[in-house]
C-alpha cells in the first residue's frame, strides 16, 4: 500500500533534532512564548522576506487575527464585504465570518485552481478586501490581484497555508499582500507535530496589533488594550518548525522534482494533469489531477494499493454550516469539485513509490 501520505515517515529524518529539542525544552521550563517562538519568528519571516512574522495557534487564526487587527486599526470594520475564491478551504471563508465580514465568492480558473480574473474585473466595488488561497501550493495571481487591490484602494490578505515558499521571481509567498496567513498543521510544506500557524506582514502596527491580541490583547503583565484572544504559538512547536525549516526549500525541491517527473511520464488521455510552468510558484503542497469519471478511477486506486484524498469534494458554500450561501452556483468550482482527485506526492515517497504510481496512473482506462 501506497498511503496518500505517511506523516511519522515525513518526520523520520528529524528524529534526533527533535528529541534533542525535546530535551533541552523540557529541562528549560519556559513553555510558553519566549525565545523559541521569538527565535522561529524572526527565522520565518527572514525566510519570506518579510519584516515581522507573529506567531500563533493555528493558520484559521492567523487569517482571523488580521482581520480582527484590521477592524482595530480602523481599516476594517464589522459586516464589511471580503472577496475570494469559491473554492478556497472552508477555514478561509471561517475566519471571515468569525471576524465578523461577509465573505463574496469568485468562481475559478480551471488550469490554475484559482481566482478567474476576468471575474475579478466584475465583480462587485463594495468589497474592502480579497484574500487569495494559493491553492494546492501554486502562487495564486498575486501580481493582477495585487495592482487591482491597489486600484480599488482594498487590502490584499493572501491565505498561504498550503504554499510555503512558493516564490514568483525569487519573491516569495506571503510577501505579496499586506498581510498573509500560513499554518504549520502537520500535512503542511511546513508542518509542525501539532498545531501551529504564523502571520507574515511588513506593516509594523499589524504586526503589533496581531501580537497583542494573540496573547488577551495584553501591552504589559497587567495591561490589556484590546479584547483579545489566546492563541499563541506553542514554544514546542516553535522549536521543531525552526528545525524543519532549515530543510523546507530542500524538500520543495524534492516535491518539485517528483512533480516533473508525473508531469513528463504521466501519459493518459483519461488523467489531466495540473498545469505547471516549470518556476519555482509551485510547491506541490498537493498534485491534483482531474479525471471525468472520479468513482472509476478511484476503484482502480483502490485495486493498486494507492491511498488518495480529494481536495476538496464540497465547495464551502454548499456545506450545511454555511447554508445561507446554498444558493450560490460556480459552475468551474462545481466541476472541479467533481473530479479533482489528489495523489500521493511527498518528500517520504521512495524511488519504486514513484515509479508505481506512474505506472498505475498509466494504467487506468475504462
Ligand atoms: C490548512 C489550511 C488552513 C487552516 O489551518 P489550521 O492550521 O488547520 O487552522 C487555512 N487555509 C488553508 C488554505 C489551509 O490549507
Amino acid at each position: 500500500m501506497i498511503p496518500f501520505l505517511d506523516i511519522k515517515k515525513l518526520n523520520a529524518p528529524y528524529e534526533k533534532s527533535l528529541k534533542a529539542k525535546f530535551l533541552d525544552f523540557l529541562d528549560n521550563g519556559n513553555y510558553i512564548l519566549g525565545d523559541a517562538v521569538e527565535s522561529f519568528e524572526s527565522q520565518f519571516a527572514r525566510f519570506c522576506g518579510t519584516s515581522y512574522c507573529v506567531g500563533t495557534g493555528n493558520g484559521f487564526d492567523a487569517l482571523r487575527l488580521i482581520f480582527e487587527a484590521y477592524k482595530i486599526n480602523g481599516k476594517l470594520k464589522n459586516g464589511d464585504s471580503v472577496l475570494l475564491a469559491a473554492n478556497s478551504y472552508i477555514a478561509t471563508v471561517l475566519a471571515v465570518l468569525n471576524a465578523g465580514l461577509k465573505p463574496v465568492f469568485i468562481d475559478i480558473e480551471d488550469a490554475t485552481f484559482n481566482i478567474d480574473l476576468y471575474q475579478l474585473q466584475k465583480s462587485e466595488t463594495s468589497i474592502k478586501a480579497i484574500v487569495i488561497t494559493h491553492l494546492y501550493g501554486l502562487l495564486g495571481p498575486v501580481d493582477e490581484v495585487s495592482a487591482y487591490a491597489k486600484e480599488h484602494n482594498l487590502l490584499f490578505i493572501e491565505d498561504a497555508s498550503q504554499a510555503h515558499g512558493a516564490a514568483l521571481k525569487s519573491k516569495k509567498s506571503g510577501s505579496f499582500g499586506d498581510a498573509a496567513a500560513f499554518s504549520f498543521y502537520p500535512t503542511k510544506n511546513l508542518g509542525a507535530l501539532g498545531d501551529g500557524g504564523a502571520v507574515i506582514t511588513s506593516d509594523s502596527n499589524l504586526a503589533a496589533i496581531v501580537k497583542s491580541l494573540r496573547n488577551y490583547g495584553r501591552r504589559t503583565a497587567h495591561t490589556n488594550d484590546y479584547a483579545g484572544f489566546n492563541s499563541r504559538l506553542d514554544s514546542l512547536q516553535a522549536l521543531f518548525l525552526n528545525e524543519k525549516l532549515k530543510n523546507l526549500t530542500n524538500e520543495n525541491q524534492i516535491r518539485q522534482d517528483i512533480a516533473k517527473r508525473f508531469l513528463s511520464q504521466i501519459k493518459n488521455p483519461l488523467v489531466k494533469l495540473p498545469y505547471w510552468d516549470d518556476a519555482a510558484n509551485h510547491v506541490f503542497y498537493l498534485f491534483v489531477i482531474l479525471v471525468e469519471d472520479r468513482a472509476s478511477f478511484l476503484t482502480h486506486l483502490n485495486s493498486n494499493a494507492i491511498g488518495y484524498s480529494i481536495h476538496y469534494p464540497v465547495p464551502p458554500y454548499q456545506q450545511q454550516a454555511l447554508n445561507s450561501y446554498a444558493h450560490l452556483s460556480f459552475p468551474v468550482t462545481e466541476q472541479i469539485a467533481n473530479t479533482c482527485v489528489s495523489i500521493p506526492l511527498n518528500p517520504a515517497l521512495s524511488e519504486s513509490e514513484i515509479v508505481r504510481i506512474i505506472r498505475v496512473l498509466n494504467q487506468y482506462h475504462v
